[in-house]
C-alpha cells in the first residue's frame, strides 16, 4: 500500500510535492516526474472548488479541484444548492480499491 492510500485510510488526504522543483506531483508518486528525486508528502490545502456535480438515485456526486491542479471525485453532502465555483471541504476520506471522498460546503 502506498503512503497516499495509507493516509487516506487514516482520514488524511495527502499529496506529493517535489522539494527541488517545488511542484505538486499528481497522480501521487514517491518520485518527481520532472527530476526523479524523492517527493515529500503533505496534506492538501483546503478548501477546494466545485468543478462539476450531478445526482443519481437521490445521491449527489461531484468533482472538486484543489490547488488549481488536483481533481478528485466524491460524494457531495449537505449541499441543497450546489454551484460551480463553490468552496468545498473534505468531510471524510478513505480508501477501498479506489480513493473515497465525501465533500460538503466549506
Ligand atoms: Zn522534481
Amino acid at each position: 500500500m502506498s503512503v497516499f492510500e495509507a493516509e487516506l485510510k487514516n482520514g488524511r488526504f495527502v499529496i506529493s510535492e517535489c522539494p527541488r522543483c517545488q511542484k505538486v506531483i499528481w497522480p501521487p508518486s514517491e518520485f518527481c516526474t520532472h527530476c526523479f528525486g524523492n517527493t515529500v508528502w503533505r496534506t492538501v490545502n483546503e478548501p477546494g472548488t466545485l468543478v462539476e456535480y450531478s445526482s443519481k438515485d437521490g445521491k449527489m456526486f461531484c468533482m472538486v479541484e484543489f490547488e488549481n491542479s488536483i481533481r478528485v471525485m466524491g460524494s457531495l453532502h449537505d449541499n441543497k444548492s450546489p454551484a460551480v465555483g463553490q468552496k468545498i471541504k473534505i468531510s471524510s476520506c478513505g480508501f477501498d480499491k479506489y480513493p473515497q471522498f465525501a465533500f460538503s460546503p466549506a
